[in-house]
Parts: structure tokens; C-alpha cells; sequence
């Protein structure tokens, strides 16, 4: 007798191996067959003709906050995610010293886009160190397992204090400091360390992240404590200019340590090297003895704007901040009045001053790289399904095209606006990237940019996409699920999971991969304080099950809260188990 078994699925066991069918047993947890089982199991579920698959593992997330109060951990959680790695691009709420709780909620509301009023009501704060902030996670069982870096921003400014702000130099001892501090969290259980090097990344009050400016001595000198520990992954969200010399700095880190260094690997009009030349100097430096890995998105790191949103393209009219302070239900009366509409169709923009005016403008009109969103959105739009080809093909200004889709559904429709990783119009510059052990599926900032983005669900788009439904190359199912499960997990050292095989732990996803399909997002306000978020759901997901435990049948919690705090790197659970 099993505690579990799943009958005749289709088993991708994520090492990239041919799928094959067969049966799955669960024992305590952990998986203890994969063959024909005659034995019956205290539960059992038919997963014929369907995707049997291990948990995905995302390894790039924001949900640190969100950690705390809540259990079920969506939007990550509806898409076959079993783990997370979160505390990401230098951002996160330990260690904290009392009076820098308001600064660190601003820092996360500016780089990350959660609400700061969600975040205040939401963190109870039962915390100092970093080492408490874990002890904190652990009290609240959820969905899903999660791990931590211990973040940049927080550990300076709980060094330097008052002192922290843009450009600050810390001092050797300062230095010295901090890396006792990441040490520690990481003895503790963090997985690694983050920091953030870009003008994307500003708090609240518009100001640089407190890694913009570290100098090379203060990251290396954090590196090398990581390197005292024996393990941990380096993380870094960069504008990669070229003269911060990224990727001599990330090399002679990696090579000294031994440890791995990922960064944010994108298109992105604040990165002075094109994505081109990131990989190849990536490369460059991995073929010199460097362990560096760049984190790719499966596709266009997309803002979906809504009068709701944080962002639409109306957002600079004049006649908006007439409005913008209004209650929605009054901003609906106005934006539904037709003299005021051709108001804000007709008046220019007004743009604050700011170092990423270029950005500002093609949100309020780049109409060629706007696209409409609805219920079977294409997140791989062609050109001719642009806003600005849409309007003429309608005989109107994009601005009013553009203007009639947010008032669709009562003023709740969107426009998609693929704002990096979108140069060339397509995706095709993915395909290579999707081959490579050096790139790892990343960037989905899972809990985050909740007014302006949902890529959670990206491995949903993975499936859906990359492996179904894509017009150009696709990728194999063996591919994307070692991808998002193996690969994700290799690098942060969870040898025990992304597996399926007997031995790893049973964090398993059922698929009906014929029946995968996104839904249309939605904007919620159901964080703290009434905070706003994107959602997104999917069909298809038949279970996912976490450590032995079903958490999801076909997209609704079941209630088990089997997750628990990943403390360090895991091995496999069972001698026999061997890759
Ligand atoms: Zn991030």
C-alpha cells in the first residue's frame, strides 16, 4: 500500500530523458516508484493521457513580503510552481533594523511595484536579523516551498543607516561588515545573495537602488563571504554598462569562489550591451574558468496597462491628473463622458523630468508595440496586430483605439506592451537561448510589478507556447520541463527536487497538456489594505502536488499547506536515487 499512486500518465521526469508511461508512487513524501506498480495506494489518481511532471521550480521571484501573510502563494502557486526562490534584485525585508521598516517597504514598492500600503499592513515585522526573518517564514505552512537570497538593499542599509544613500562609499569595516551579515543569513539557510545595478530599480521616492553605485571591493568582498560558506548563487540585475565592467568583475568572483554568479539577461533599453553581447561576454568569461549564468524570460517582459494599472498610455495627460486621485467608480463617470474623452485624445502629454523619458514616451504612444489584449491573447503579437495597425485598419487615431480598448468591460480592458525582450517583434531570439546549460528560465518577479506585469505564469507559457502552440521553431516537452524544473534547481543547489524519480521529493505536477490554457489576467484587490494585483489563471493544471500532497485540483487550493522554508542546498532524499 502507497500513500499515493498515480496510474498510466505520460512521465517527463525532467532530465530531459524521452517521456515514457507508467505508474508513480508516493511514500512519506517522497517519490518511492516509477514503473508499473500493482500495489494500490491510499489515494489514487488516473493521470491517463496526461503530462505527469515534476513541480516547477522559479527561481527568481518577489514574493518576500507576500511570505508572510499569506499561505497560498498566488499567483505562483496556480501554475504548477512547487518552489520558489524569492528575496531577488536586492530587495527584501531582512535584516531591519525598526526604523528602516517605512525605507525598505519603499524600496520594494519603487523597484518591484507592490503596493507599499499592502506591504505595511500585511508584515507583522516579528523580525531583525536575517536569521529571525527565516524563523518568521517558517511559523506560516503554505502551498509551496520557499527559499531566500538575503538581499543587498537590506543589509546596507542596516549597516550603513542614515548614511545609505545614493552613491555612499562604505568603509572597510562597513564592508566587513556586511559580509558577516550574508554570511550569517546564508549559514542560516538563504540561498544566495542579491543586488541590483539598474535605473529601472528606484524606490519609491525616485531614488537609485542601494547596489546601483556599490563598488567592485563591497561586491566582491560580499562574494567572498558566500565563498567562506561553500555555497550560494550570486544574483544581479544590471543595466550592464560597459564601463562597470559586469562581466570581469562576475568572472573573477565566479572563479574564485567557485560559486555561481546569474544575472538578468534581457533586451532592455537601460542595458547598454545588447542581449548579444551579454551572452558572449558571458561566455567569454565561462570559457576562462568563470561559473556565470544568465537568467532569460520566456517572452516579452510585457506591462499590461489598464486605468486601474499603474501605467497606461494616457497616464501624462492632463486630463488624467484632473482625475487620477479620484475613486475609480468617479473616474469611470468621467472617462465614459465623450467631451472628455476627445480632451484626452487630443492633448500632448506632459512628461516629468526623468532618466528614463525614452520609456515614458513609448508607453504613452508607442502604438506600433501596443497591442490588444483579450480572452486568446497572443503573447508572441505580430505587427499587424498593433494598435497602430489596428486603428487604421478601424479609420481612427491609435489614441482613440487605443482609449476605446481600456473602456471595454467597464473600463477594465488592457493593452499589452512588451517592454523588453520584444526589439525584434518576435521571439526568435529565445530559441538558441533555450538550448543552452549556460541560460536558465527565469525573470517570471513572481509577486511582483503587481500593477503593471503577470509573468508568473510563465511556465504555464512555456507549455502553452513554446512547446504547443508556437507558429515558428517550438521547444520538446523533455526540454522545457528539465528547463523549469532540473535546470531551475540544479543552480540554487536543490538536488532533491525537479526530478522525478524515486528517491526526489514528490512535488509533482499532473497536465492536461491538450486543455493548457491561460486565461485572461485580471486586476484584484484582494492584498492588504485592499492592495491591487494582477492575476492570472490557468486551465489544464488537472493537480499539483507538493511533497506527497495534492495543493491544487484543477486550479482550486485543496487546503494542504505541505510548503516549508528551504533552508541550503538539498540532496536526494534516498540512497538509490542516482541521476
Ligand atoms: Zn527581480
Amino acid at each position: 500500500m502507497h500513500d499515493l499512486v498515480i496510474r498510466g500518465g505520460t512521465v517527463v521526469d525532467g532530465t530531459g530523458a524521452a517521456r515514457f508511461v507508467a505508474d508513480v508512487a508516493v511514500d512519506g513524501g517522497i517519490i518511492t516508484a516509477v514503473g508499473h506498480i500493482s500495489a494500490q495506494g491510499r489515494e489514487e489518481i488516473d493521470a491517463t493521457g496526461k503530462i505527469v511532471a515534476p513541480g516547477f521550480v522559479d527561481i527568481h521571484t518577489h514574493y518576500d513580503g507576500q511570505a508572510t501573510w499569506d499561505s497560498e502563494m498566488a499567483p505562483s502557486s496556480w501554475h504548477g510552481v512547487t518552489t520558489v526562490v524569492m528575496g531577488n534584485c536586492g530587495v527584501g525585508f531582512a535584516p531591519a533594523k525598526k526604523d528602516k521598516h517605512d525605507w525598505l517597504i519603499g524600496l520594494m514598492e519603487g523597484v518591484e511595484d507592490i503596493p507599499g500600503t499592502a506591504l505595511a499592513e500585511g508584515m507583522t515585522w516579528d523580525w531583525e536579523t536575517f536569521p529571525e526573518y527565516l524563523d518568521a517564514l517558517e511559523r506560516r505552512p503554505r502551498t509551496i516551498d520557499v527559499a531566500t537570497h538575503v538581499p543587498h538593499g537590506a543589509v546596507r542599509a542596516y549597516v550603513l543607516g542614515d548614511r545609505e544613500m545614493p552613491g555612499a562609499v562604505p568603509t572597510d569595516a562597513d564592508i566587513a561588515e556586511m559580509s558577516r551579515i550574508v554570511e550569517e543569513g546564508i549559514r542560516a539557510g538563504a540561498l544566495g545573495f542579491s543586488t541590483s545595478r539598474t535605473v529601472l530599480h528606484k524606490s519609491v521616492d525616485g531614488e537609485l537602488v542601494p547596489g546601483t553605485t556599490a563598488t567592485k571591493e563591497e561586491l566582491i568582498g560580499i562574494g567572498r563571504a558566500m565563498g567562506r560558506v561553500g555555497y550560494g548563487v550570486f544574483e544581479m540585475a544590471s543595466d550592464m554598462k560597459r564601463d562597470w565592467d559586469e562581466f570581469g568583475w562576475m568572472g573573477a568572483l565566479s572563479r574564485e569562489t567557485g560559486l555561481p554568479v546569474t544575472f538578468a539577461a534581457l533586451q532592455s533599453i537601460a542595458k547598454e550591451m545588447p542581449l548579444e553581447e551579454q551572452i558572449s561576454s558571458m561566455i567569454a568569461e565561462n570559457d576562462n574558468g568563470a561559473n556565470i549564468v544568465a537568467q532569460i524570460a520566456l517572452r516579452g517582459n510585457g506591462i499590461i496597462m489598464a486605468w486601474q494599472g499603474t501605467v497606461h498610455p494616457f497616464r501624462f495627460k492632463p486630463a488624467w491628473a484632473e482625475i487620477e486621485a479620484l475613486p475609480w467608480a468617479q473616474q469611470l463617470v468621467r472617462l465614459k463622458d465623450p467631451a472628455f474623452k476627445a480632451r484626452m485624445i487630443s492633448e500632448e502629454s506632459v512628461f516629468p523630468e526623468s532618466d528614463i523619458i525614452d520609456f515614458l514616451r513609448i508607453v504613452a504612444g508607442g502604438w506600433p508595440v501596443h497591442f490588444e489584449m483579450g480572452p486568446a491573447f497572443n503573447y508572441e503579437p505580430r505587427q499587424d496586430e498593433s494598435i497602430m495597425a489596428r486603428a487604421i485598419t478601424a479609420g481612427i487615431s491609435p489614441a482613440e483605439y487605443a482609449y476605446d480598448l481600456l473602456m471595454q468591460d467597464d473600463g477594465t480592458g488592457f493593452i499589452y506592451f512588451p517592454i523588453l525582450n520584444y526589439r525584434d517583434g518576435n521571439l526568435n531570439f529565445l530559441e538558441e537561448l533555450q538550448t543552452r546549460d549556460d541560460c536558465v528560465n527565469s525573470l517570471s518577479d513572481g509577486g511582483a510589478h503587481c500593477g503593471t506585469i503577470c509573468d508568473a505564469a510563465s511556465p504555464t507559457f512555456m507549455l502553452q507556447h513554446w512547446v504547443r502552440d508556437r507558429a515558428g521553431q517550438r521547444i520538446t516537452l523533455e526540454n522545457a520541463i528539465k528547463r523549469q524544473c532540473h535546470d531551475t534547481a540544479r543552480l540554487y543547489g536543490l538536488n532533491d527536487r525537479g526530478v522525478l524519480k524515486s528517491g526526489y521529493l514528490a512535488d509533482i505536477n499532473i497536465i492536461d497538456l491538450d486543455r493548457l490554457k491561460l486565461s485572461k489576467p485580471w486586476l484584484a484587490f484582494d492584498l492588504p489594505a485592499g492592495g491591487r494585483r494582477l492575476l492570472q489563471k490557468a486551465d489544464g493544471y488537472v493537480a499539483t502536488i507538493k511533497s506527497g500532497v495534492v495543493t491544487f485540483r484543477e486550479g482550486k487550493m485543496t487546503g494542504a499547506l505541505p510548503g516549508i522554508v528551504v533552508r541550503g542546498p538539498q540532496n536526494v532524499l534516498m540512497a538509490e536515487a542516482a541521476e
